[in-house]
């Protein structure tokens, strides 16, 4: 067989490629050329069967081994039997090659694809919150009300009215996939009248009309932890849609975003805000109330000599660490504020005191 390809050519991956880099290369190219997405296209289904095959060797310890030694002429000269593979890739009972199913390659592709029966989970949903910069830093619980697929409470999920049951459906034989032949290929659909379930509920629930679930309206108390900041995300276990057949509902994901506070700035865990003073204050030394982001307050004592722009520090007083470790720290930045050129008395004891001062400050630095 001389004139085949590389194997590790037609994958794309150098030949010391890990077993992960061959499965995801394989991924890739078998969604690209999968012929149920490029229907009547001979090419790509010549290219799905050689990327298929690759694959069938590649991903197989031994056929790999035997390959790097022996190349396509196989162990025994006479080639790779490949008999015991559908290089539609889909075989009664489920595709599986290499650990893949089906819907592992093409479950999103093709939406109500070759979905597995039984139970499986409900959607993730997610809900915008907004809150405040102080419920931000304390911690809050807030109450929401949000929309989900519920399982329906008449007739517990199974959509067939209570006291009748389901039955096979008939198109599929109860077996919930379809066998579509295209070519040389195989493919197995979910049967579109049972939806891959093989079972049809001969009379369906009035609640939910046979669809097992129902939108509902919940009210929630929401725990946000301290700390959050825009883009958190705050997950409710078991919140999310309903599952289906039975199984486990999804989550509930809460996006925080935070509201810009008119006074205090964040920077990551820690905070600021502007401390106006005057300049007797910075000057002299003072103690002022200060306010916190929690909503209390406390007296901070200005050093005497405080600068414009100086950051006083107040430790531990920032957003608390998400994981519970270490706390930010909280940052008065000082702006001196001077009067606005008084007159009388108070504009001459300030010319007095530039006099007594006889302060440059200026001095030194041009
Ligand atoms: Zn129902
Ligand atoms: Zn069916």
């Amino acid at each position: 067989m001389p004139d085949k390809r590389d194997y590790y050519d037609i994958l794309g991956v150098s030949r010391g490629a890990s077993a992960e880099e061959i499965k995801k290369a394989y991924r890739k190219l078998a969604r690209k050329h999968h012929p149920d997405v490029n229907p009547g296209d001979a090419e790509a289904e010549n290219r799905f069967k050689e990327i298929s095959e690759a694959y069938a060797v590649l991903s197989d310890k031994k056929k790999r081994a035997e390959y790097d030694q022996f190349g396509h002429a196989g162990p025994q000269g006479a080639g790779f039997d490949f008999s015991d593979f559908d290089f539609g890739g889909f075989r009664t009972g489920g595709f599986d090659i290499g650990g893949f199913t089906y819907e592992d390659l093409f479950g999103d592709l093709f939406g109500g694809g070759a979905r597995r029966r039984g139970p499986s989970r409900g959607e993730d949903l997610s809900y915008r919150l907004q809150i405040s910069f102080k419920d931000a830093y304390k911690g809050a619980e807030i109450p929401i009300m949000f929309n989900h697929t519920g399982v329906c409470g008449r007739c517990g999920g199974n959509g067939a009215e209570p006291g009748t049951g389901t039955a096979n459906c008939p198109r599929c034989q109860g077996t919930g996939q379809e066998k579509v032949a295209q070519g040389a290929f195989h493919f197995a659909h979910a049967c579109p009248q049972c939806n891959g379930t093989g079972k049809i509920v001969s009379n369906p629930c009035s609640e939910c009309r046979g669809q097992g679930g129902v939108q509902k309206q919940e009210r929630l108390t929401v725990k946000i932890p301290a700390g959050v900041d825009t883009g958190s995300k705050v997950r409710v276990g078991g919140k999310g849609n309903a599952g289906a057949r039975g199984g486990p509902p999804g989550d509930l994901y809460i996006l925080v975003e935070v509201s810009p506070d008119s006074l205090f700035r964040r920077d990551g865990a820690d905070i600021s805000f502007d401390l106006p003073l005057t300049f007797a204050e910075a000057a002299m030394g003072a103690r002022v109330r200060i306010p916190l982001p929690g909503g209390a307050s406390t007296t901070l004592t200005i050093p005497p000599g405080t600068q414009g722009g100086q950051k006083l520090r107040l430790k531990d007083k920032g957003f608390p660490g998400l994981r519970g470790r270490g706390r930010g720290h909280l940052y008065a930045v000082v702006k001196i504020r001077v009067p606005k050129a008084p007159k009388g008395k108070a504009g001459e004891l300030i010319r007095e005191l530039e006099e007594a001062l006889d302060m440059d400050p200026r001095k030194g630095l041009w």
